[in-house]
């Protein structure tokens, strides 16, 4: 599978549309997620392109990762949350919609469910 540079995450990283960007750094940016499933709800993705876990070489996952990691800490502590949920998703059939890599970062409580997809 090709790498669509139209892809609408390649637009944000080229600042054609607008996004709420929380963290950057060299290899990775974050922004919160425009239709959030629970509060804190952020996307971290690589800024090079890449398509999904498939398609990631070893540093574009090892540096996505990192920042998963951080912005973990980050939103748990923002929403005083007590566990965070990581989701990602590959290809049309394993529920992928937006074709540059990226993980969901949720902040959770106890108790609660997520808002459903869109
Ligand atoms: O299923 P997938 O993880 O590919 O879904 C794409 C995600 O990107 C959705 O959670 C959607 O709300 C989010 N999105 C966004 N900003 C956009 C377009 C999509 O946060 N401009």
């Amino acid at each position: 599978m090709s790498y669509d540079t139209d892809n609408i995450f390649a637009k944000i990283l080229r600042g054609e549309i607008p996004s709420e960007q929380v963290f950057q750094d060299d290899d990775t940016l974050v922004f919160m997620d425009i239709m959030p499933r629970v509060d804190g709800h952020c996307l971290v993705i690589p800024k090079t392109p890449c398509r999904n876990v498939l398609d990631a070489s070893p540093a574009q996952l090892a540096a996505v990762m990192a920042t998963v990691q951080r912005m973990s800490h980050t939103v748990m502590a923002a929403f005083g949350a007590t566990g965070v949920t990581i989701q990602q998703f590959n290809e049309t059939d394993g529920g992928q919609e937006v074709f540059h890599l990226h993980f969901h970062v949720l902040p959770r409580h106890a108790g609660q469910s997520m808002r459903p997809p869109g």
